[in-house]
């Protein structure tokens, strides 16, 4: 080795011995006739000391040495006189008496430092540097930490990993696949896996019982803070299993995760309807760390002559705690804010509750003092509260409602970042009407069982048929989701009637499942976690990019290596592929 020590590990019970660190050069700074130098490399930060005096040469030396040259120095372990408290190196410093340099550096062309002065495409572009920032590496620190784990987990679960291929057809699960021309078959294609869900299932049927991957996936999606074009699942899948088998082996997981890696014991996770979570935090994940849930107000605010109400599906509404003192200025901004395409909201009525205990709202018009009186009682509202009533289609008004819920909690302060409220949701609707090609598509993907209780419905009701699906939320976000497979052919067979596939495009595409099914596939059922997003919350980072070594940017580019590029002529030839423009 180059060194007998890394920048990390000394400390006063090595002062006086001799050692050798090698590092980057992160600050130089002089003062009088001594330089002093923060040395870092991956496991921490030692100061180095280089003395003038009697030490010409080497002084001369220092002088060449600039940010981000490899050195290697070599020197006495001393007690520091002014101690750094902040780092485990701090009491200590090197008094160096020989120096090499291993390597010189340009100048960076941002500061390697916590708080860096360079802008994220900066960042990207040398993402190797950025890498060598403590936070960044830091990230990828816990990422590790959080695979091993897990993988430690699932083995002792008696789980196997087994790698599926990345080269794979396309399974329709929502998302747009990315493709791969192949050379050797002229005009067809691969696809890249949007998750290995067929291969798992095969993996069932052929026997293995438990197994699971930390595993690639694509998607090519519009990108958002939380997604990549490429990005990483815990993929899992079991045999002879009901959901209670499932969430139990699954809750273990994240148990086992919270304790190890955050030292918090979350408690028992509540195991939620998809219908209540609508119904009272409008969003199948909600954020329960606060309440703020929704009311309801159907029965209460009909049927007086105010026609947005009246005609609305439903009409719902939640009690901003304390903020009566709302101006006017503020609830219309608030009302824009609604409206945005983002949240899609019609309008916002309000009803202020004064801390002098009268009710003032935006619909005085329709409704009599002693009216407000009986809806704020539905609210438990208390003098100095205000609340925030939408109305139109169920779904959509629950679902613009909880998006200002998740705003106003932020605005109000009420979400504690330090807490980690995790929760299951059961019984989602399997299938999803689209009014445009009217035709059914799963909520989850095609091989999904329905509850049991439902099948039946499969041929009179199916928009009526609850999913024997489940999805893990922690603080509004979806970690996992997975299901009860359906492992019967026929009613595969059936399922993709439902979702308009013809028989025969049902078997070009799925009849390897289905053949398979035919040869003894045992009841099955599994989850998936979004790796990335997991560690982005155990890391308390905002963007899944931050906790993956080499992502691409917004526009799905890695500006790093530049691409997606352009190929020769000469492949496209060869791929038989011709550009249009
Ligand atoms: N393959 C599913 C997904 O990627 C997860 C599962 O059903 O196991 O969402």
């Amino acid at each position: 080795m180059l060194r007998t020590h890394t920048c990390g590990e000394l400390n006063m019970q090595f002062v006086g011995r001799i050692v050798t660190l090698c590092g980057w050069i992160q600050r130089i700074r002089e003062m009088g006739g001594m330089t002093f130098i923060d040395l870092r490399d991956r496991y921490g930060i030692t100061q180095l000391v280089f003395n003038i005096q009697g030490q010409p040469d080497l002084f001369a030396k220092v002088k060449e040495l600039g940010r981000e040259f490899v050195i290697s120095a070599s020197g006495k372990v001393a007690e520091r006189s002014s101690k750094n408290t902040k780092i485990p190196t701090g009491d200590i410093e090197i008094l160096v008496d020989s120096l090499k340099i291993l390597n010189t550096s340009k100048i960076p062309p941002f500061t390697i430092e916590d708080n860096t002065d360079g802008g994220e495409e900066l960042r990207m572009k040398y993402r190797y540097l950025d890498l060598r920032r403590t936070v960044v590496r830091k990230n990828l620190e816990l990422r590790h930490r959080m695979a091993i784990l897990t993988r430690n987990y699932m083995n002792e679960q008696g789980f196997i990993e087994i790698e599926t291929p990345v080269l794979i057809k396309s399974t329709p699960e929502g998302a747009r696949d990315f493709v791969v021309p192949s050379r050797m078959n002229p005009g067809q294609f691969y696809a890249l896996p949007q998750s290995p869900q067929t291969f798992k299932q095969l993996l069932m049927v052929a026997g293995f019982d438990r197994y699971f991957q930390i595993v690639k996936c694509f998607r090519d999606e519009d990108l958002r803070a939380d997604r990549q074009p490429e990005f990483s699942q815990i993929d899992c899948e079991m045999s002879f299993v009901t959901q209670d088998d499932i969430l139990a082996t699954f809750e273990g997981l994240a148990r086992y995760l919270f304790l190890e890696v955050k030292g918090l014991d979350p408690g028992e996770f509540p195991i939620i309807e998809y219908d209540s979570v609508m119904r009272d935090y409008g969003s199948d994940k909600p954020d329960i760390r606060f309440g703020m849930k929704l009311i309801e107000l159907n029965e209460t605010i009909k049927g007086k002559g105010f026609k947005v109400f009246d005609d609305a599906e439903l009409v719902v509404g939640i009690n901003a705690i304390g903020c009566a003192e709302y101006s006017r200025k503020q609830i219309d901004e608030l009302t824009e804010w609604v409206k945005r395409p983002q949240v899609g909201a019609s309008g916002l009525v309000y009803i202020r509750y004064g801390t002098d205990g009268t009710l003032k709202s935006s619909i005085d018009k329709f409704y009599s003092p002693d009216e407000l009186k009986v809806l704020a009682g539905k609210f438990s509202v208390v003098p100095g509260d205000l609340m925030l009533i939408m109305a139109g289609k169920k779904e959509k008004t629950q679902t613009a409602l909880g998006t200002l819920r998740i705003e106003m909690g932020k605005r109000l302060g009420l979400i504690d970042p330090t807490v980690f409220k995790p929760l299951w949701i059961v019984n989602f609707p399997l299938l999803e009407w689209d009014e445009v090609s009217k035709r059914f598509y799963a909520k989850h993907h095609p091989f999904t069982s329905p509850v049991p209780q439902d099948i039946s419905l499969l041929d009179t009701n199916p928009g009526a048929i609850r999913a024997n699906a489940y999805d893990l939320v922690i603080n509004g976000v979806e970690i996992g989701g997975g299901s009860i497979r359906i492992h019967n052919c026929d009613l595969q067979k059936k399922m993709f009637q439902v979702l308009g596939f013809t028989d025969e495009l049902a078997q070009e595409q799925f009849g390897f499942l289905m053949n398979a099914f035919e040869y003894g596939a045992p009841p099955h059922g599994g989850i998936a976690f979004g790796f990335d997003r997991w560690c982005t919350i155990f890391g308390g980072g905002e963007s899944i990019r931050d906790f993956m070594a080499f992502p691409k940017n917004n526009s799905g580019r890695d500006v790093m290596i530049d691409t997606p590029s352009s190929i020769s002529e000469e492949q496209l030839k060869e791929l038989n592929i011709k550009l249009t423009s």
